[in-house]
């Protein structure tokens, strides 16, 4: 007997699954090398540098990917609207409002826009003149950064221009800078991402099943969690505090009793960011509360 299926090809449903998650392990081993405070340079490790940038850059290709998976599901949406004109961006955010008008997006169009600044940054390959000052044995000095080619509407209304970091969540700009931070960041607004397309389109298509010390993790933010606990860089993690509660913890009774998510990854006893991790270890770095289901046998080398 014959069988007919439907399917709709959709690229980047596996990228944040086999590559960037490695990539995200790659660039931290070299992150961690360093001493913090990190001191101001024209450029971070190579190494860190390449992983980042190319787990940024797959990230929101897999952003982009399933909002046109979404166009593609919403199509009487789009041509009712006169959608069909506007960027990806654009669209999407115009989608949620239409869809959802009690949903709060305010905040949304900045998010999204900050970590599609970094992907332009670096697919366009913005360039910048670097002037070093060095001293008899050629250890750097000084240097001022020059962006000479690239940039747009976007980039001009989310960027400080003085010091090549975006306003709300301090990404590097300038390619050579950007590291594990951009890297960690723009994964957290993927969650974010996919969670409020859970709760809005009532869709989710990109599953995780990842191979993280030797065991398979289905939850994106129990892994981010586990990085930020082990982040040595303590002014990155009170950023990283600071703006979870600003930007991505969402209060809503929409979100109570969905899965967990960065909007929902939070401690039960004070509020701390990253309280649920993998392997079932839940604990706080903030107040030392913790949970524990299962017994937890590796540490992450
Ligand atoms: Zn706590």
């Amino acid at each position: 007997m014959r069988n007919k299926q439907k399917l709709i090809s959709v690229v980047g449903g596996e990228y944040i699954n086999l590559v960037v998650l490695d990539l995200l392990s790659k660039s931290f081993g070299d992150y961690k090398k360093n001493k913090f405070p990190r001191k101001d340079f024209f450029q971070i490790g190579h190494l860190e540098n390449t992983y980042s940038n190319s787990g940024i850059i797959l990230t929101v290709a897999s952003i982009e990917s399933y909002m046109s998976r979404l166009f593609h599901h919403n199509k009487e949406l789009i041509v009712e609207n006169k959608l069909h004109k506007m960027s990806s961006l654009q669209k999407y955010l115009k989608m949620i409002a239409l869809r959802d008008k009690k949903f709060n997006t305010t905040k949304i169009p900045s998010i999204l826009a900050e970590i599609f600044i970094l992907r332009d940054t670096l697919m366009h390959n913005h360039i910048y003149d670097i002037e070093l000052e060095h001293d008899g044995l050629w250890n750097d000095l000084s240097y001022d950064q020059t962006k000479v080619l690239g940039g747009d509407k976007k980039f001009n209304s989310h960027v400080d221009i003085r010091k090549y970091k975006t306003k709300l969540f301090n990404l590097n700009v300038q390619p050579l800078k950007i590291g594990f931070e951009e890297l960690f960041i723009s994964l957290v607004v993927y969650d974010l991402f996919i969670a409020i397309n859970r709760i809005v389109f009532k869709d989710d298509p990109f599953h995780l099943n990842y191979n993280f010390n030797s065991e398979y993790e289905n939850n994106l933010s129990e892994i981010l969690s586990y990085y930020h606990s082990k982040n040595p860089n303590d002014e990155f993690k009170i950023f990283i505090n600071k703006i979870s509660k600003q930007y991505f913890k969402i209060e809503s009774d929409l979100f109570v009793n969905q899965q967990k998510s960065v909007t929902n990854n939070y401690c039960p006893f004070c509020g701390a960011f990253g309280f649920y991790k993998t392997k079932g270890k839940h604990n706080c770095a903030e107040c030392g509360e913790e949970i524990i289901i299962g017994e937890v046998t590796t540490e992450f080398g």
